[in-house]
């Protein structure tokens, strides 16, 4: 008899883990300012879990090369066994791009044409981006598939501009952005969403729930069924990839490890709130976390 306890205890952890997590990027795995993970440690808690056949989800608004890079190769090298790579699921772009891995743990990178800003809308805020007041404190991101994407410059190029100037600036690029959708009467098929480092132009249906629900559309490809979900985040819009996984009937909580006022105060009561901040609060998270 090969129904011993313990094997049906690992088909159990298998097909049922205990959890499942989501994470944010930007403020959540990455320092906000050094945009790259800084505390390794977070990585071993992720190699941890995944070792558990627990199954990790990114869920940004991120390109997939920054994705990529940042994320996903230093997860692979943390990890002995690259077969629990099957357990790792990555959206950007807010839903419209995904990767995920092959049978030989080759990274699949898939685009969801659906969520492309028209080209022409691209170009005319790639060309609003070279503007002054613009350049000087942004760069429009080449990297993005689907959205248009104007980021705050890295700090050394900054040239003694401060983030007030590029808060300054990102008040009238929104609005010169608002002109662009206007002009080309995309007004509610598309979107735009600020953020502390970037002004975005996506399709109106991308977003942090749409991410939400492909990772549960992941694992319900791999047979895998969570007990439970802890999603992570740092910004308002990370309570929608929360309740993408609630509506979608999934049982979750949301981590936040943003300051408590950048949630909207009736819907703190149902959040767990980290005591330390941003990637700090996601590794103190994990580490005290009974797994
Ligand atoms: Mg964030």
């Amino acid at each position: 008899m090969i129904d011993s306890g313990e094997f049906s205890d690992s088909i159990e952890s298998f097909r049922h883990p205990d959890f499942a997590y989501l994470f944010d990027v930007d403020g959540t795995l990455t320092e906000p300012e050094a945009k790259q993970v800084e505390l390794p440690e977070i990585f071993d808690e992720l190699a941890r879990r995944l070792e558990r056949r627990q199954p990790i989800g990114l869920n940004t608004g991120r390109s997939s090369e920054f994705i990529v890079e940042k994320i996903l190769k230093p997860l692979e090298a943390h990890l002995t066994d690259a077969t629990l790579l099957q357990r790792v699921f990555a959206t950007g772009e807010l839903g419209a791009v995904q990767i995920t891995y092959g049978p030989q743990e080759e990274r699949i990178e898939e685009l969801d044409q659906t969520f492309r800003v028209p080209e022409t809308i691209q170009s005319e805020v790639r060309a609003l981006a070279e503007h002054s007041p613009y350049r000087e404190v942004m760069f429009y991101d080449e990297t993005k598939q689907t959205m248009a994407s104007v980021e705050l410059l890295p700090k050394e190029q900054l040239r003694g501009r401060t983030l007030d100037d590029f808060r300054a600036a990102q008040q009238t690029l929104i609005e010169d952005m608002r002109k662009i959708l206007v002009a080309h009467d995309t007004e509610g098929k598309l979107n735009i969403t600020s953020t502390r480092i970037a002004t975005d132009i996506h399709h109106a249906l991308a977003g942090k729930a749409l991410g939400a629900r492909k990772f549960l559309t992941f694992l319900e490809q791999k047979n895998i069924h969570p007990r439970r979900f802890l999603a992570f985040g740092d910004s308002q819009s990370d309570y929608e990839m929360y309740r993408g996984l609630r509506d979608a009937g999934a049982r979750a909580h949301l981590v936040f490890v943003g300051d408590r006022e950048l949630l909207r105060e009736d819907l703190r009561e149902e959040v767990i709130f980290s005591r330390e901040r941003v990637d700090k609060g996601t590794l103190e998270f994990l580490v005290e976390q009974k797994l």
